[in-house]
């Protein structure tokens, strides 16, 4: 039997290891496509107390009145695959008429806090759902949570409240485990205000910043004077500086984050 183009292709284990390298930047490079461009459509499926019965692995559905089907399928730029009622699944009969619109995937926008919020509050239960369907988008958006969480660089007193509260521990133990590990007392509503705004605005940062270095051309980035990091001209990366000619501080934001511990703040 003559060689097939593969056998050619696999001949030598150097071109097979190069060929394993290209394949593995191609399988980033989707990823980030598809973490970045994909549309975003609404977060109200995934809210307490129904995440825990949400399907993960399916597209989403709901069911719409009939003259909401006729308006959005009139609606050219929805793109909408048929106008013909018969190629949807209805219940009830008319007037009260109802049309199942199906959505592909759920969406999740990872820059937008309350997103990242709702995802913290449900991570428990989303974890334990999808331990074992590795290959669906609720556990991708687990691994992107772990992956955005280690680049929003959090203090280790915020990373431990995060922990507990992926854990779902109660206040109460959380509050006293931060007294006996770090000798530092919260109350209820630093807590609260920490989970509900705070973690959860550091986590979309980390986010838009993956974006906008990804995106930036190398010839718009800003050198940190102190680092050396090459960084987009933005208050993500630079804090504002009204003396500054460009605007921005001069050294990046990790680096007077590490100087000012340093100086002992
Ligand atoms: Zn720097």
């Amino acid at each position: 039997m003559p060689p097939s183009e593969t056998d050619e292709l696999f001949d030598n284990s150097y071109r097979l290891y190069q060929l394993k390298h290209i394949l593995i930047d191609l399988r980033r490079h989707q990823y980030y496509l598809k973490d970045f461009y994909k549309p975003v459509i609404t977060f109200n499926n995934i809210t307490p107390p129904h995440a825990q019965y949400y399907d993960w692995t399916a597209d989403a559905f709901y069911w719409i009145p009939y003259d909401e089907w006729k308006r959005r399928t009139d609606n050219a730029l929805l793109h909408t695959i048929s106008r013909n009622l018969k190629d949807y699944e209805t219940r009830g009969t008319p007037p009260n008429l109802e049309v199942k619109w199906v959505v592909r995937r759920h969406t999740f926008n990872w820059e937008d806090p309350t997103h990242v919020r709702a995802l913290i509050n449900n991570y428990e239960a989303l974890k334990n759902y999808m331990g074992d369907k590795l290959n669906t988008y609720g556990y991708t958006l687990l691994l992107d949570f772990d992956r955005y969480r280690k680049m929003a660089n959090l203090s280790p007193v915020r990373d431990y409240l995060l922990q507990q509260k992926l854990l779902n521990e109660s206040y109460t133990d959380t509050l006293n485990g931060l007294e006996a590990r770090f000798n530092i007392r919260y109350n209820d509503n630093h807590l609260s205000t920490i989970y509900a705004k705070e973690i959860p605005q550091k986590i979309a940062n980390a986010a838009a910043r993956h974006r906008l270095l990804l995106e930036t051309p190398p010839d718009e980035l800003k050198k940190c004077h102190h680092c050396g990091a090459m960084l987009p001209r933005s208050n993500l990366f630079y804090a504002f500086n009204r003396s500054r000619r460009d605007g921005f501080s001069s050294s990046c934001k990790e680096c007077e984050r590490k100087m000012r511990i340093a100086r002992g703040g």
